[in-house]
């Protein structure tokens, strides 16, 4: 029977990519990727021939008839990223949507994520999290996404680009005052560093040390505190009695 595998792959560390992925990949007929020629590298590492099928943000929609088809002859395919596992903030959303609709079985071969990587070694509570993704590219989007979860009880999780890693600390800082902020950058690789501290402190860290804007970011923001949210559970107690008194 086919089967879509969707499979995990290294974050940066190449051997933390599972035993049962490598088997799903050295068997797939297909190999659906984000970056082919980025993924051929990999793929070659680990001795593995496959036909690779590019599938990224701007052809997803095209190839998703392909795949079912691929799935419903009978094929093992296989669906990766870059990095990571495909659909968190990577593609193949409407690859697995289309094939749950048909039908069609749809494996998970879970593995590497840099959001639950960094999680795992952060220090900050993880008993709930949102994990928010890319925030908009402009300070103002950014700033209105951040001050729309600023309150929420949990922690906070987003990804970031070295490019846009300072942009957006500086956006934290000024939403969130001194609230504890971890960056963890590059994670599993050489250069993997945590960093915590306001978000003020943050950017004087990378402004005195370059090297600590270079490379992949997560960064993670504490839970509004607990004063903050019996200040807000009161005040929408309060809201409901001056409701209810009026009614
Ligand atoms: N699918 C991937 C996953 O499972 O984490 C995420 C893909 S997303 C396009 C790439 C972003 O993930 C980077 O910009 C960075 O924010 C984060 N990321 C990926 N690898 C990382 C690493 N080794 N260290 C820190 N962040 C990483």
């Amino acid at each position: 029977e086919g089967a879509l595998y969707v499979v995990a792959t290294p974050i940066g560390n190449l051997d933390d990519l599972s035993v049962r992925a490598g088997e799903v990949l050295g068997r797939a007929d297909l190999i659906a990727a984000e970056d082919t020629r980025h993924s051929a590298r990999l793929l070659a590492h680990l001795g593995i021939r496959a036909s690779l099928l590019s599938l990224h943000e701007h052809n997803e929609a095209a190839r998703v008839e392909r795949l079912r088809e691929a799935v419903a002859a009978g094929q093992q395919v296989a669906l990766i990223s870059d990095a990571g596992t495909p659909l968190i903030s990577d593609p193949g959303f409407r690859v697995v949507r289309e094939l749950r609709d048909a039908g069609l079985p749809v494996v998970p071969v879970p593995g590497p994520c840099a959001l639950v990587t960094a999680l795992s070694a952060a220090g900050l509570p993880t008993d709930r999290f949102l994990f928010e993704g890319f925030l908009p590219a402009r300070s103002g989007a950014r700033r209105n996404r951040l001050e729309a979860v600023s309150e929420l009880p949990v922690t906070l999780v987003f990804y970031e680009a070295p490019h846009r890693i300072r942009a957006l600390l500086e956006d934290v800082g000024v939403v969130f005052g001194e609230r504890e902020v971890v960056v963890a950058r590059e994670l599993t690789k050489t250069f993997e560093t945590f960093l915590s501290g306001s978000a003020g402190q943050l950017v004087e860290r990378m402004a005195a040390d370059s090297n600590q804007t270079r490379g992949e970011f997560v960064v993670m923001i504490a839970p509004a505190a607990e004063r903050a949210r019996e200040t807000v559970a009161s005040l929408a107690a309060e809201q409901l009695l001056t409701t209810l008194l009026e009614e």
